[in-house]
């Protein structure tokens, strides 16, 4: 397990080199600038070209291989898709959604926190 998470060290390369590479090794959509965005699928972050990191598998000479810049995101080019309308309106609407949840989940607690409140203050009003 511990292998096959070893980092592959990312490489430095000129915008142009990247923008190549992207082009190259991106075969399901195609690339024009180092900052269009695309949609990572897995991690649900909006990435640029420019943030993507290209690294190389094994010691120097292995394939190179383009995935997602977000921590412990591995992601390929096929899951990156291109930041529609319609994904952006997901995308708002699942935030939406969790803010939701959040809330749901804080007012929950003040609700308990409150009960537990009341339920010592009438214990207390209620002691002989
Ligand atoms: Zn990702």
């Amino acid at each position: 397990m511990l292998l096959a998470m070893a980092p592959a060290s990312p490489i430095k390369l000129s915008d142009e080199e990247k923008l190549y590479i992207l082009q190259r090794l991106d075969q399901f959509r195609q690339w024009h600038a180092l900052d269009e965005k695309r949609y990572c699928l897995v991690c649900g972050e909006i990435i640029t070209g420019r943030q993507i990191q290209v690294t190389r598998r094994t010691g120097g000479n292995g394939p190179l291989r383009i995935i997602c810049p977000t921590e412990h995101c591995n992601a390929m080019p096929m899951q990156w898709v291109r930041p529609t309308e319609e994904v952006l309106i997901r995308i708002a609407m699942i935030e939406a959604e969790r803010r939701r949840l959040c809330l749901i989940i804080r007012a929950g607690r003040a609700m308990q926190l409150l009960s537990k409140k009341d339920n010592k203050q009438y214990d207390q009003q209620n002691k002989p």
